[in-house]
């Protein structure tokens, strides 16, 4: 059995690592002195990330993959156990949101949703699943969303998905539960990132409201009233994949400024 804490920590992978919360994440593992390896499907922006990492003297590579192609999946595995050590930390935040009433529903959208943000998360899981099981030892964070615990109108998909990447969790927390591995979802609420943005491009589309009421739209749904930052979900990763979090699995953590647990209290 390994025991990361004796060396240096083993290497990270990060996938959608490329601007958003798999940036923060990934910035801040690399702090923690974790070799980070970056993926997303565009290689300019995680080369961007890598460089930062590299400005503050962490390591990083960046591997262009798309996370819903196997095959591009099993070249990304075995490119940073190469290159970096094998993977025993997996932080699965790749992933895309789209909305449309289920009247008329485009079924390549239902398809597009679980293959990013469900299959993708089973793919690369499993890729990575065989050294940490010989390692006896390995973390795995699924980003979900709040739309992993509650619905919402008008993205089935999304949350169909997101709901399933919950499933997922917690059957490998349970399978892996005596195999030295946690499995473990943040559950972030509207996050400042590109994605958010592009909802509020599609509000402003949808109703004709201008972009401030339209974000503001969007942060009345916290009792915060704020969107969360990207470094507010990487402190919970951070701390779901140090070594003495062990216990923690099969967990579900809210990263929403209180949209959740404090549904309804205005
Ligand atoms: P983002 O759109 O800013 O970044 C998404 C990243 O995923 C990008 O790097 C993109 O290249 C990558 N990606 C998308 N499809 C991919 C594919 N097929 N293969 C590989 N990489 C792919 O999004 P974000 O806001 O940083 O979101 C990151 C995660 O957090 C997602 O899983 C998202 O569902 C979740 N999330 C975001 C919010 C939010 O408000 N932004 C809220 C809840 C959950």
């Amino acid at each position: 059995m390994v025991t990361p804490t004796d060396t240096r920590p083993p290497a990270a992978l990060v996938t959608g690592g490329g601007r958003g919360i798999g940036r923060a994440i990934a910035l801040a593992l690399a702090a923690d002195g974790h070799a980070v390896a970056l993926s997303a499907r565009s290689q300019a922006e995680i080369d961007a990330v890598a460089a930062e990492v590299a400005a503050a003297g962490g390591r990083a590579l960046a591997v262009a993959a798309d996370v819903t192609d196997a095959a591009d999946v099993g070249r990304l595995v075995a490119r940073v156990t190469a290159d970096l050590g094998a993977p025993l930390v997996l932080v699965n935040n790749a992933g895309a949101a789209a909305s449309h009433k289920l009247d008329g529903h485009p079924d390549d959208l239902w398809h597009r949703m679980l293959a990013v943000n469900l299959t993708g998360t089973y793919l690369v899981t499993k890729a990575c699943a065989p050294a940490m099981l010989a390692a006896g030892w390995g973390r795995v964070v699924n980003v979900g969303s709040v739309a992993s615990l509650t619905g919402a109108r008008y993205i089935a998909a999304y949350t169909a998905a997101k709901h399933g990447v919950l499933g997922l969790t917690r059957a490998l927390a349970a399978e892996w539960a005596r195999a030295g591995i946690t499995v473990n979802l943040v559950a972030p609420g509207y996050v400042d990132t590109p994605m958010t943005d592009a909802s509020v491009a599609n509000i402003v589309s949808r109703t004709g409201r201008d972009a401030e009421a339209a974000r503001a739209a969007i942060t009345a749904m916290s009792p915060q009233r704020r969107l969360v930052r990207p470094d507010e979900v990487a402190v919970v990763v951070r701390m779901l994949v140090r070594d003495d979090a062990g216990s923690i699995t099969g967990a579900a953590i809210p990263v929403d400024a209180g949209a959740t647990a404090l549904a309804g209290t205005g």
